[in-house]
């Protein structure tokens, strides 16, 4: 046997558990400190009470012969992709059918295992910084990266790619800059992905942050995306799933990959947990729709708290607007860890280094609104008195 020689690629700091060691170490030193932990990308309020309903039915209904469920299709439940498409894509004028949408456990799995779908020669194009994932996943299979720079300079939105891209990711509402993008800006993306035969792998995870009327929500809001364009979405940061898992990915027929990815699923995927579905179901449900979008407002009036006081603190921040994240230059252009270790040993705040998310992150942190928000009061009035 030789083990797969791509791993080795794999940058071997993976960022939270770095930023965890030295959590741990700090408190180990210092038994009596409060860290306040505001860097941490999970929910953290509990799931609304018409999700835990719909759980414990179907809970109940597996327990009875009448009701009892075994494996359901690979895609997921009919019932819940339609509800999907009424939902989330018919009210913006996007028609889909029912065997485009794909259940999935969420989206990290999807985002790693529809590069099975293509050569492996593909040369991929990858935002900096950006989620780990597409990196990671882009390296175990071996293919060669470009990456995309973002920087204050650009306002955090890359350039199209210098040479031939084929499979490019995009995720926004972003993770860790917090920046979305415009129509016009996500067209000239769609177009070059045309132009080029390329596809991209666009990740809407943060989509239910978006709250500005000219942001498209889904890629298929825009002209020609279908044969260009493969969405991924998750139900944990919109409806807190991030234990429940379940999401969904759109393989639209006009990409040419809706079957192979039908045939990946069938033959590597035997579907998502029929109490998650009926959870992610439960979303859509006035009471549910209310409850979850009630959880979303909370973190958005997170972000804004923490954006607003850093702001005023003369932080200079990004994002945090239609997204959860606020992306924070940090003071006197210390590196992103000497700036994680500062506000952890002088004032017990943790953040995430930007650099964690790639070279470009150098010189920023991650402020996340999935923190509680009487650690953030905090944290900002001990980043205050550090002046
Ligand atoms: N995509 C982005 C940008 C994320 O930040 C995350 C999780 O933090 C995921 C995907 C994974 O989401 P899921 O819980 O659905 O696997």
């Amino acid at each position: 046997m030789r083990s797969n020689p791509h791993f080795q690629q794999l940058r071997n700091d993976y960022l939270f558990s770095e930023v965890n060691h030295r959590i741990k170490a700090y408190q180990g030193a210092h038994p009596e400190a409060h860290i306040l932990r505001l860097g941490v990308g999970d929910v953290t309020l509990p799931l609304p009470a018409p999700i835990i309903d719909a759980m414990h039915q179907a809970v109940e209904e597996l327990g009875h012969i009448e009701t009892f469920r075994g494996y359901c299709l690979e895609e997921g439940y009919p019932w819940l992709r339609k509800a999907i498409i009424d939902n989330d894509y018919a009210p913006r004028g996007i028609q889909l059918d029912l065997d485009e949408v794909f259940v999935s456990d969420g989206a990290g799995s999807d985002l790693g295992n529809l590069s099975e779908l293509f050569d492996q020669h593909n040369r991929v194009a990858i935002p900096d910084p950006s989620y780990p994932a597409y990196v990671d996943a882009s390296l175990m299979a071996g293919r060669t990266i470009t990456f995309l720079p973002c920087s204050a300079d650009n306002a955090f939105v890359p350039d199209l790619p210098p040479k031939q891209a084929d499979i490019i990711y995009l995720c926004y509402p972003n993770n860790p800059t917090g920046t979305v993008l415009t129509r016009e800006q996500l067209q000239r993306w769609v177009d070059y992905a045309r132009q080029n035969h390329s596809i991209i792998i666009y990740d809407g995870a943060y989509e239910a942050y978006i709250e500005e009327d000219d942001i498209p929500h889904s890629i298929y809001e825009i002209d020609g995306a279908k044969e260009a364009a493969i969405e991924v979405r998750s139900y944990s940061k919109s409806a807190g799933f991030t234990s429940v898992r379940c999401g969904y990915t759109i393989v639209p027929k006009q990409t040419g990959l809706q079957a192979m990815w039908l045939r990946r699923q069938c033959t590597k995927y035997n579907g998502t947990a029929y109490v998650s579905q009926r959870a992610a179901e439960a979303t859509y449900t006035p009471q549910g729709k209310k409850a979850a979008q009630a959880n979303v407002n909370y973190y958005k009036q997170t972000a804004r708290l923490l954006r607003d006081g850093l702001q005023a603190l003369g932080y200079q921040v990004y994002g945090g607007i239609n997204a959860p994240y606020i992306w924070c230059k940090t003071p006197q252009n210390m590196d992103s860890w000497t700036f994680f270790d500062y506000l952890l040993n002088q004032c017990q705040v943790a953040c995430t280094p930007g650099v964690g998310f790639g070279p470009a992150g150098e010189g920023y942190v991650r402020f996340s609104a999935f923190s509680d928000r009487k650690d953030c009061e905090e944290a900002l009035k001990r980043i205050k008195n550090l002046a």
